[in-house]
């Protein structure tokens, strides 16, 4: 039985994607290895989203020349952001990768291991055999925006979404095999749509999905606060099975950083979309992205993004220090002038204020019931997350896995709650 190996690094796009693949392979009589050399077909899935991943991404691509050099008959292909049209550029840079595919060119995959001789069954996608409790499907890939600081336009492309129809189709199945969650993810899953004939939105696409018998919860990442619409919100305070929960980056709250980064909006709309959301969805979950040190960020703008933080107090926030990618416009237009130990330095004072935020947040939900989604087992004890997102741990001999359970909260840490069945 041919063995496959599949690496991938980066997004919940790109782990979505490795999934499909592994099941197109598995079904194709493949079976999977954790070591490189023992398999007869590597796939790298790769990032380049930040430098860091795309140089792990180099590392690895160097790591697997010397396995062609000992074994030709190995087939390496690759995909993910770091291929691109620029596909004449990279085949003389790694002559030993067999295949380089844009990610989801699955068409592109199966000519190539047809034409060369490789197991094949079906020239389609399958939907995993066994997927998980919670699973992730693409809507829509590629961006528009061009935010300065951001590669993904150059990488993924325009943005392209899938037909209402076809994703439909694709959860059912996922909920005939098992699973009860599903994430729908995109680059920006608020541009959902438009670039199809018949113009559905996003809130289009949740009420059909709504209607899936079995399936017990949606959730969608990541949303752009320029594009975020009215009806949106109406359809996660409406829709039963929407989750109370919302990802929406600010990156920074001050308007000239915000500018200099293209995102499209000001401090104060994003302060109105704030508490739109909150008046129709109370008790609602939002995290947040920010970016610290970006070109020319002074003291005083970064309090700014502080103050806001202090303010808004979000359930989660992701903070990373910018680091210019070549070919964004950030990286030719701005000098990357802010030394790393104070990007450090403004990052750990988010982490800080934040890991007292979530603290208060969290210890509010103390004593009280919460319906946790069993996802699985860890150390000994069954491990979820309620409607809002927040990670959930408790015990119980009975098979929970893939039940609504409720939980009554016990312990509060900033990132995770304990609590007992009830
Ligand atoms: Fe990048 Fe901006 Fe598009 Fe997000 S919205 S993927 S940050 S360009």
């Amino acid at each position: 039985m041919p063995r496959y190996y599949i690496w991938t690094i980066g997004c919940q796009m790109n782990k979505a994607d490795s999934e499909q693949i592994a099941c197109f392979l598995e079904q194709a009589g493949y079976s999977s290895t954790t070591a490189a050399e023992e398999a007869d077909l590597i796939v790298l899935n790769s990032c380049v989203v930040r430098q860091s991943a795309e140089d792990k991404v180099l590392n690895k691509l160097g790591s697997l020349k010397g396995l062609k050099k000992r074994n030709p008959s190995l087939n390496i292909a690759l995909t993910g952001c770091l291929v691109d049209s620029r596909t004449d550029e990279l085949k003389p840079r790694f002559p030993w990768v067999d295949l380089l595919f844009e990610p989801q060119q699955w068409e592109i995959l199966f000519q190539w291991m047809g034409n060369r001789g490789l197991p094949i069954k079906e020239k389609q996608m399958p939907t995993p055999s066994h997927p998980q409790v919670s699973a992730f499907v693409n809507i829509i890939k590629g961006c528009n925006n061009f935010c300065s600081y951001c590669i993904v336009p150059y990488r993924r492309g325009r943005e392209k979404s899938r037909p209402i129809k076809e994703i439909v189709c694709e959860v059912e199945e996922l909920v005939r095999r098992g699973a009860r969650e599903i994430t729908l993810l995109g680059q920006n899953v608020d541009s959902y749509g438009h670039d199809l004939p018949s113009k559905p939105e996003l809130a289009d696409l949740l009420t059909e999905l709504n209607r899936i018998e079995g399936l017990l919860r949606i959730r969608f990442l990541t949303n752009h606060p320029k594009d975020m619409s009215h009806r949106l919100i109406t359809s996660v305070a409406e829709l039963d099975k929407v989750c109370e929960y919302i990802s929406l980056p600010v990156q920074a709250g001050d308007d000239q950083i915000l500018k200099a980064m293209r995102r499209g909006y000001t401090v104060e709309q994003y302060w109105r979309l704030v508490e739109q959301i909150r008046l129709s969805v109370p008790g609602i979950a939002l995290s947040t992205d920010v970016i610290v040190g970006f070109p020319g960020e002074s003291e005083a703008q970064f309090e700014q993004t502080y103050e806001l933080l202090r303010q808004i107090r979000f359930d989660q926030v992701h903070v990373a220090m910018y680091s210019p990618r070549p070919g964004t416009i950030a990286s030719t237009k701005f000098e990357d002038n802010i030394p790393w130990e104070e990007k450090q330095r403004r990052r750990t004072k988010i982490e800080t204020l934040q890991r007292e935020i979530a603290t208060e947040i969290n210890a509010q939900l103390l004593g009280q019931k919460v319906e946790v989604l069993v996802e699985g087992k860890k150390r000994g004890k069954w491990q979820g997350r309620t409607r809002t997102g927040k990670l959930v741990f408790f015990e119980d001999n009975a098979d929970c896995l893939g039940q609504p359970v409720e939980v009554k909260i016990e312990h509060a840490s900033p990132w995770a709650l304990q609590g007992r069945r009830v």
